[in-house]
This record gives structure tokens, sequence and C-alpha cells, in this order.
């Protein structure tokens, strides 16, 4: 657009006159600005703009010389964060990744990778940070700390060990804050002004000697160093992965670069953190997750983003980390789906991680004692590089036996066998621990008039309510609705209610009548609640004071009980018949990672699974602890069902408080699925018929799903980017819509 005004300037200010800034925003392109000072070396910076009424931040994503709006249309930006650094291109290419593989804006995967205080319209005040440095009585005092200063000794350990920053002092010690402060009283360090990076010399710590398989592995990863090869490591438990990841994290920063650790669980991030201190003194650790307050997250994101962490370690969200040296990603546990986000956008970190991976040329190592179907999937097409460590780290100890207890035979009361009882009275009797594994929270899922049979049911949900004794609440655990248990029926009045089923509190209450003298602990989302109870329990599990713990699939990952030796199963078998292509995979994934806390030490293990099917094949491999020969059973059955990885799925999701406005844009969704289908060539895109997931009703919202697959992943591609544009036509008004590529829950 030439307008008098623009005609008469030099021709040399034409380049780079509009900036294109992309919000989070779902499934809009950027818009355009005037570029005032900024120039090409602010894209991946964020700036506030006007957007109709508001005040909106945004990232920039590229520069124009004209606008097709013309220039006297555009407006100037209200503000340019210099407070901190741009995203570099390396961040921006992941970002666009994402963008292009999960069919989302640009601009809410870049601002969904901030904090959120830094993605806000407001003006940024930035907390200061403060640096220390060991006092001079420091080392003398070091040398003898009296005792029960444990937490003071590791946090000046650290500073005389070179962390000198507060900031990074309070990712890798959970109580600093009281010890800086008390140190400091002390005089035991010094607030110092920053200084520039003391030379660390970073070496690991007390190493075990490692197996041979152990060493083999570590010297593939090191051997690859500055180049994109993805290892898978299937390692049984108790193998000794966590040594392979620190060896490979030692000789990434050794010679200069930063390491990313993704976890799938907050409460595995301290015990690593702990141990990575202690083993790598003088290497910075930042932890990212979502437990963090809003002010802890914009301290540690700037930490990272301004180069003072060596090593991040993280849940899902930390694979957007800003690592400009990155030359090692470890994804430990790789086929836990809680590496995939469950709404906005829809990306799986493990996926995005390889991305990252490839694109900043470094080794990255999944591991598991039983990887997804999909990274086996890539071992077998070569893609991935696979590492076996196929010994217990431990040389004495040996895996568990496996047997089973049939249902069909044994009556369960409160959801223990006969059978399971004696064995836990055995258990108890040789002074040996026992963990009961159980899949549901609460005291039971179902509470029922025995007079008309009435369940009650969430007013928002298409769920039953769970009866959680403790509270003395009925609770939804799919929204959070909570009632008060009714006294009668609501529906005839009876006062015989009786409670079906079982979850961890009912189990809890029955070994507390049936072994009163035990010590026991429950472990699930309603009794580890808050900050550090789960680490209390378990620390207090690992040192002998607890006889049974009773828990969910919280108790299945990555903690060691030497004096464990009883693991019982209660009521696996839902899983086997469920809905979702995925849960057997899950199931005994949990089982394998279950079992295998049991005899890690000198003692053998034993786990008694309670089934009513105990001759399925699925069941069978786990008796053999073969978990590559399950994993081959069920690859061919995806095989024969044309389900990943030998298809690639998509599935639009939507919900709306109207189900007849549902029902219309799926059909209309329907309609345009097809339409787009015949605009492209000829190519294998099937179409499935829209309907309601499991949980049909979700917090008032109707829901319903259409799901689209294809053997090709890039015909699948071009399909939803010729679906979606007519997608993005159709008058939705009330419905909520998404599209959820390589979807987990189905
Ligand atoms: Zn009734
Ligand atoms: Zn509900």
């Amino acid at each position: 657009v030439v307008t008098p005004e623009t005609a008469s300037r030099p021709s040399i200010c034409a380049a780079n006159r509009v900036v294109k800034v992309a919000f989070d925003l779902p499934r809009l392109p950027p818009f355009d600005y005037l570029a005032g000072d900024t120039g090409p070396d602010d894209v991946g910076r964020i700036v506030v703009a006007p957007l109709g009424r508001h005040q909106l931040a945004g990232v920039i994503v590229g520069y124009a010389d004209t606008s097709e709006w013309g220039l006297d249309k555009l407006k100037p930006l209200t503000r340019v964060q210099r407070e901190w650094p741009a995203f570099a291109p390396a961040e921006m290419a992941a970002f666009r990744f994402c963008a292009d593989y999960y069919h989302h804006a640009i601009g809410a995967v870049a601002l969904n990778a901030l904090p959120p205080k830094l993605r806000s319209a407001k003006a940024f005040v930035r907390a200061r940070v403060r640096h220390v440095a060991p006092g001079a009585t420091a080392r003398a005092w070091l040398t003898a700390p009296p005792p029960r200063a444990r937490a003071l000794t590791a946090v000046l350990q650290s500073v005389v060990d070179g962390i000198r920053d507060d900031t990074t002092l309070k990712s890798m010690h959970p109580r600093a804050v009281a010890s800086i402060n008390a140190l400091l009283d002390r005089g035991l360090i010094v607030v110092t002004e920053a200084a520039p990076p003391m030379t660390r010399t970073i070496a690991l710590h007390a190493s075990p000697a490692l197996n041979a398989a152990q060493q083999s592995a570590v010297d593939a990863i090191n051997a690859t160093a500055g180049r994109f090869v993805p290892f898978l490591i299937d390692g049984i438990t108790g193998s000794g992965k966590t040594e392979v990841y620190l060896h490979a994290i030692a000789h990434a920063i050794r010679h200069g670069g930063q390491a990313l650790v993704l976890m799938p669980e907050i409460n595995l991030t301290p015990q690593f953190l702990r141990h990575l201190a202690v083993r790598l003194p003088g290497a910075r650790m930042v932890s990212l997750h979502s437990a963090l307050s809003a002010g802890e997250r914009v301290e540690r994101h700037l930490a990272v983003a301004e180069g003072r962490a060596d090593i991040v370690i993280g849940t899902r969200l930390a694979v957007f980390a800003p690592l400009p040296d990155i030359k090692l990603i470890v994804v430990d546990e790789e086929h836990d789906s809680s590496f995939k986000q469950q709404e906005g956008l829809r990306y799986s970190a493990r996926d995005v991680a390889v991305f990252r991976a490839r694109h900043a040329a470094c080794p990255i190592v999944l591991g598991s004692a039983t990887p997804s179907l999909e990274s086996i999937a890539n071992v077998e097409r070569a893609r991935f590089t696979e590492l076996r460590l196929t010994q217990r780290a431990n040389n004495a100890a040996r895996l568990p036996t496996v047997e089973f207890i049939d249902l069909n035979l044994e009556r369960a009361s409160d959801g223990l066998s006969q059978p399971l009882r004696s064995q836990i009275g055995a258990t108890l009797e040789r002074r040996e621990q026992a963990l009961l594994f159980i899949n549901r929270r609460g005291f039971a899922p179902t509470l029922l008039c025995t007079q008309c049979g009435h369940m009650n049911a969430c007013t928002r949900c298409s769920a039953r309510l769970t009866f959680h004794r403790r509270d003395k609440r009925l609770k939804c655990h799919h929204c959070g609705h909570e009632e008060s248990v009714p006294q009668t029926c609501p529906e005839c009045g009876s006062i015989v209610i009786v409670a079906v089923g079982e979850g961890t509190e009912r189990v809890e209450a029955a070994l507390e009548r049936a072994f009163p003298q035990a010590r026991i602990a429950r472990v699930d989302r309603d009794a580890v609640r808050n900050k550090g109870a789960m680490e209390r329990v378990l620390g207090a599990a690992a040192k002998g004071e607890i006889d049974i713990l009773v828990g969910t699939q919280m108790l299945a990952k990555g903690h060691d009980f030497p004096n464990l030796t009883l693991v019982g199963v209660i009521n696996a078998d839902g899983a086997m018949f469920s809905a979702n292509f995925r849960a057997t995979e899950r199931l005994v994934a949990t089982l394998i990672q279950v079992g295998g806390r049991a005899g890690r030490a000198e003692r053998a293990g034993r786990v008694l699974i309670q089934t009513a099917f105990a001759d399925h094949p699925f069941y069978r491999a786990i008796a053999r602890h073969d978990y590559r020969g399950f994993a081959e059973l069920a690859l061919s059955e995806r095989r024969e069902s044309h389900l990943p990885p030998f298809a690639h799925l998509a599935l639009l999701r939507a919900e709306c408080d109207s189900s007849d406005a549902l029902h219309r844009f799926m059909q209309a969704v329907s309609h345009a699925a097809h339409d787009a289908r015949h605009t492209l060539p000829d190519q294998a895109i099937d179409i499935w018929d829209a309907v309601a997931p499991t949980l049909a009703r979700k917090a008032g919202f109707e829901r319903a799903q259409l799901m689209v697959q294809s053997p090709s992943r890039v015909a699948l591609h071009a399909f939803l980017e010729a679906w979606l544009a007519k997608v993005d036509q159709l008058p939705a008004r009330k419905v909520k819509w998404i599209v959820d590529v390589d979807p987990v829950d189905v």
C-alpha cells in the first residue's frame, strides 16, 4: 500500500516497517503493527499491543515491509519487554514445530512456554536475584557440622561448591529460604555483588562401579555427543538407569553444555535433585513444574533463560525451557501418559523433546522398564538405537516371582482375598514390608440403595460419585463436585444404603482391622495433598517406619524400599476391557512397575495379583517378566486393527452446554471432513462417526468427538490442514472445540 505519506519517505526505511505479533488466541494468524524501534533481532521477544479494546501480550514472529491492511491503519506496539531475553531461534523453531504438528496457533504455543506473570499485559517488576558467597568460616564449619543441621550443611556445601545465586539454591534445596537466612545470620555465607561465574570443576562423585551393560550404554551415549541420536534404554526395574543418566549428564555439562531431564511426576523431582546435588556438586540445577508459586516460576524461568542453569529438571512443561547450549535430553519413564498434555495445546513432551534434540543436534535418551509401543516400533524401524539393561544393578537382587489369586475361586472382602491376607500376615511376621496397589481412591466407587437400586450420580457429569468416608463426602472425580452423604435414599427414602466396590480408603480400613499392630500409610491424591507429604511418607517407608503401604499408581515409580518383599495387586481387571485401546498397555506397564518395587535388595520379592482372568496372555507375560513378549502381542493386535503406531490418529473434541447445538456442530464438522477429503489427492483417510466419549457429560458440558486416521502421517496432516480451515468457518457460537493429534485418551 503506497500512501502519499509513505511514498515520500526515503526508501531506506521501507524494510521491516511491519512487525507480526502472535497472541495466545487459538487458530488465529499473527497481527500486524508498526515496528517502531524493534527489528528482526527482536523475533521471539514478548510485546504488549492493543487488540480491539484490550491490551494483550504477544510474541514477535516476523517482519514485513508492507501490510495488506495499509500502514496508516496499523497501530504502534504499547510496550516491548526488554527485561528478559527474547526466545532464541531454536525455541521459536520448537514452537513452530508444535504449532504445525498440533495445528495450534504459534502465539498460543510460545506464550504457554512462559510463566503466567511474563505473559501478562501488566508491566513486569523484576525481583532482584541475591548472590551469595561462602563466609570466612564456612569451610572450617563444614569439616565438622553440628548434628541436626543437615539442611544448613547441604545448602552451605552447595554455596562452597559454586552455586551462588539464591534462585538456584532454592530450586535445589526444599527449605533453602530458612537455611539461607540462618547461614547469613551466622556469617557462614555473605551477600555479594553478582560475580562472573566461577570456574567449576564438575565431576561425578562417589560413583558406584557400573556393570557391563551400564558401561556400554554410557559409552554409546557419550560417543554421540554433538549428533542427534535417539536412544531407548529398555532397562528392567532396578537395573540402574539413573546411574546411566548421571554419567551422560556429567559428560554433557563437563563439555560446557546443558542437560534437560524430563520426569513424569513432580514427586520424583526432589528425590532426583537431591541425588544430583550430592553426585554432581557445583552443577547449577533448576527444577520447573506446575506446583511452583507464580513468583518461583518467574525466578526459575529467568535463571534458565539467562544461562544460570546447567541442568533443568522438570515435568512436561520443562520441555519448552529456554536452553541455549543444550547437549543432552533425558526423558525418564518415557512411556508415561502424563507427558501428554490433556488440555489446551495437547502436546506430547516426549515427542517435542525428540524434535528439540534433532534441532539442537544432541543425543536424547528415552528410558523405561516398560517402553511405549511407539518407541519399541521406532527401534524396530531403526529410528531409535536400543540399549538394554537386563540385570538388576544390585547383584543380589532378583526379579520377584509373580503369582495369581483366582477371584473365581477366592472371595474377596473389602478387596482382600484370604490368600492375600495370610501373605500380608506372614510378611509382617518376618518384619518385612508389604505394598498394596489399588488404582482407585476414596472408600467405594458407588453408594447403592438396596431397596430401589438408586446410585448417587454427579449432577454435572455422566458419572457416579465416589464415597469418601474419612471426609464424609460424595465426590465427583471428574469435575470436583462434592456433596454430603445422604442418610436416606433420595429416591425412595430407604435407610439401607451400602458402599459397593473398594478404593484405597476401604482397603486401608480393612488392613487396620486385620493387622491392628501394623503401621499403615495410604498414598493417593487425597492422602498426600500437601507439598512434601509424599516425600515424608516415602522417607518413612524407606527407613522402615511403615509396614504396609496402600495406594494408587503414585506408588509405582522410582522409589526403593529395601525391606519391601510383598506387592499385592487388588483390582486390575477393569483396564483389560476398557474402550481405550491403550488401557492394557498402561495396565501392564503399571503392574510391572509396581511389581518392580518388591525385592530390590537381598530379600526375594513376591507379587500377588488378584484377577478373574489369570490365563489372559497379557497376565502370563507379566508373570514371565516378559514385557517385550507382551509388547509383541500388543503390537500385532495394533497392526491388525490399524491402530497406532501403525496408523496416525487425530481427534476433534467438542463440548457445549446445549446438546442440540453440539449435535448440529458435529454434523457440520463431519460434512466438512468428507468435503476436505474430496479436495485432496486420493489418499487413505478414514473418518469415523461423531460419538460421545466414555464420559459423555463433564462439568455440565455435553461432549462429542470425531476421530480421523491414516496410515500416512503426511496425508493426515494435509487432511487436517484442509479440514480445520473449513471447521474454522463454521458457526460454532457456544461450542468449544479443539483438535488432539496423537491422542492418548480416546
Ligand atoms: Zn432407594
Ligand atoms: Zn462431576
